[in-house]
Parts: C-alpha cells; sequence; structure tokens
C-alpha cells in the first residue's frame, strides 16, 4: 500500500517487549522501565493478526525488536506465527546479542532469516560501561552462533557516540572482513535518555571517514549511505536519521508491545489495534499507513513529540 505521499509501505517493526537486559546509557534508565502488566502486552495470536492484516494490505518484511525480543518468553513461537503468514517473505530481529548464542538455532528453525545486533563497543570495558553490566563475551559468541547457524548477513548496528566509543569505530569496521557481517555506524537520535544529550555528543559523519581509511563509496541504500573496505566483502553504512533524514524514502510502520500502531517513530500519533476484528484491524492499519507524516521534526522540535522511550516502541 501506498500513504499519501507516494511511499511503499511495505516494512513492519514489531516490538515484543519493552523490558530488556541490559541498560544502554542512551536508551534505558538505569533502574530499567516499570514492568507493566502481562494482559496490558499483546499476545502471540494478536500478532499474528496484527501480521496477517497487515500483509494483506502489503507488508512483505516484518522486524521483531524491543526492548530485548529475546528476553520475551516464547519468542520461538512469535517468529514461527509470523514468519509463517501469507506474504511474509522475510522476518528478521534485532537483538542486543546477549542471549543468542543459546537462541540461535532455535530462532532459525522456526523462520527468521537474519538478525542485527547491536555492538557499541569491542573494548570489553566500554562495553560494559556503555550497556552499564553487558558482556562483550556473549554478545560476540552470539554473533557467531548467528553466522553458524546461517541466520546471514549479520548487520552490527553501532550507535556512535562522539568521545566515547569513536575510538570503536576502525576495530568495528574491520568485521567486514568476514563475508557474513555488514556494520552500520548509526547517529545517535535525542530520544528517551539521550533527548536532552548536547548535540556534540551525536556522531559527524567525517569522524567515521577520517577513522577508517581504504573506503569505497558505493552509494545510498534505503536509510543508509554504504561504503567498503578495500577488498572486504562487507559493508559499511552510516545511518543518519537526523543529519541525512531517509523520510522521503521511509517505507515503514511500528507496533508497539501494548498494540498501538506509530506511523512514524518520532511522531505522537497512536492508533489502538487491540480488541479489533479482523476487517477493524485492516481498516486501522490502513488508516495509520495513510496518515504517515511527511517527514519527522526531531531537527526543530526535538523529542518534544516523542511520547514514548525508544524501548517501548521498538528502535
Ligand atoms: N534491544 C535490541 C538491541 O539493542 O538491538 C533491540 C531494541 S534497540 C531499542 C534497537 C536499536 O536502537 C539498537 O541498535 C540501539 O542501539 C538503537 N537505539 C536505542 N536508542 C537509540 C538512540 N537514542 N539513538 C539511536 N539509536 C538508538
Ligand atoms: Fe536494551 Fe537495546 Fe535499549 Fe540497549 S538499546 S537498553 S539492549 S533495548
Amino acid at each position: 500500500m501506498y500513504d499519501s505521499y507516494g511511499r511503499e509501505v511495505n516494512y513492519l517493526r514489531l516490538s515484543v517487549t519493552d523490558l530488556c537486559d541490559l541498560r544502554c546509557v542512551y536508551c534505558m534508565p538505569e533502574e530499567g522501565v516499570e514492568k507493566r502488566l502481562h494482559e496490558d502486552m499483546l499476545r502471540v495470536e494478536e500478532m499474528e493478526r496484527i501480521v496477517r492484516a497487515a500483509a494483506s494490505l502489503g507488508i512483505t518484511k516484518v522486524r521483531i525488536t524491543g526492548g530485548e525480543p529475546l528476553v520475551r518468553r516464547g519468542i520461538e513461537e512469535i517468529v514461527r506465527r509470523v514468519s509463517a503468514v501469507p506474504g511474509i517473505r522475510e522476518t528478521c530481529l534485532t537483538t542486543n546479542g546477549q542471549q543468542l548464542a543459546e537462541k540461535a538455532e532455535a530462532l532459525k528453525a522456526c523462520g527468521l532469516d537474519r538478525v542485527n545486533v547491536s555492538l557499541d563497543a569491542l573494548n570489553p570495558a566500554l562495553y560494559e560501561e556503555l550497556t552499564r553490566g553487558g558482556s562483550l563475551k556473549y554478545t560476540l559468541e552470539g554473533i557467531r552462533a548467528a553466522i553458524a547457524c546461517g541466520l546471514t548477513p549479520v548487520k552490527i548496528n553501532c550507535v556512535v557516540l562522539n568521545g566515547v566509543n569513536d575510538g570503536e569505530i576502525e576495530k568495528i569496521a574491520l568485521l567486514t572482513q568476514s563475508a557474513h557481517i555488514h556494520v552500520r555506524f548509526l547517529e545517535l537520535m535525542p530520544i528517551g535518555e539521550s533527548a536532552d544529550w548536547q548535540a556534540d555528543r551525536q556522531l559527524k559523519a567525517e569522524h567515521v571517514f577520517r577513522r577508517i581509511g581504504r573506503m569505497n563509496y558505493e552509494g545510498e541504500t534505503g536509510n543508509a549511505q554504504v561504503w567498503r573496505i578495500d577488498g572486504y566483502p562487507g559493508t559499511v553504512s552510516l545511518i543518519r536519521p537526523l543529519s541525512r533524514s531517509f523520510c522521503a524514502r521511509c517505507n515503514r510502520i511500528r507496533v508497539t508491545p501494548d498494540g498501538f500502531l506509530k506511523s512514524c517513530l518520532h511522531a505522537a500519533a497512536e492508533i489502538p489495534l487491540r480488541g479489533l476484528s479482523d476487517a477493524q484491524l485492516i481498516e486501522a492499519i490502513k488508516q495509520g499507513i495513510a496518515g504517515k507524516p511527511r517527514r519527522h521534526r526531531l531537527a526543530e522540535d526535538g523529542c518534544s513529540a516523542c511520547s514514548r522511550r525508544m524501548v517501548a516502541i521498538g528502535g
């Protein structure tokens, strides 16, 4: 289905929990978020019905996210049901990787195609500091397990914070020496914990270029600018939702873990999806797609329109 600005919307990001086993400094408060009542969260059957309705409108790709999707009990069943919906051609999942080593094979068997793994540092102490307690070792084991069972290519997401982990950029980019790994450096968005951070914490594209030599520019795809290091098979991308917004090519809608449709990550508007008949669900999703705003206004308004934290939407 096309929205009112002529963009084809074919990608759904389904957030299955707002809980997480880490507390990344830019995403989660140190004390975590309040645990919501079980009955306030979408059940597996409801997720499946939403995906079915979305697929009937042309959604072909689903990304399962959170919070941390691997802490959601029954994540394998969610993957199995979502990936089996007719019309869904690709089911992916974004994870911090802490529990990936033990779950990768089962997820693959349930129909998962690929994973994106968040990794902001290759220095174990810095990783632990940025995630407030995470283990780099577990995430690296998770990446290896994902590659071993064919959840590939693995995309590594690295949020760059100037003066904090920019010294890690080159080491992380060199992971693209593996044919199974692509690396994406993300600009920090002023949302949730980082809403009030100084702009100078945000990634400056030039820093990335300067730190990684031997880079050949390959062009732009969807939401990223793409490079490749001489002779390496994997790609290195830069995703800059602020300084090089990709709104004009935005093809996505989002469903929150408590069952609201958001047609823009940065807009306050939400459409409730729970308790609807199949026909009403389709109408609600149509309404959400039709009402997608032309672009976000993060640069002008900051996070004033963001009604939720990133973990409660699904980053
Ligand atoms: N827990 C999973 C993970 O960390 O991969 C999935 C959810 S997390 C919210 C999804 C992605 O959003 C992660 O790659 C994370 O680094 C990114 N993220 C969170 N807060 C962000 C922010 N303020 N700016 C940019 N990216 C952010
Ligand atoms: Fe958890 Fe992912 Fe947020 Fe880190 S970025 S606190 S892993 S939800």
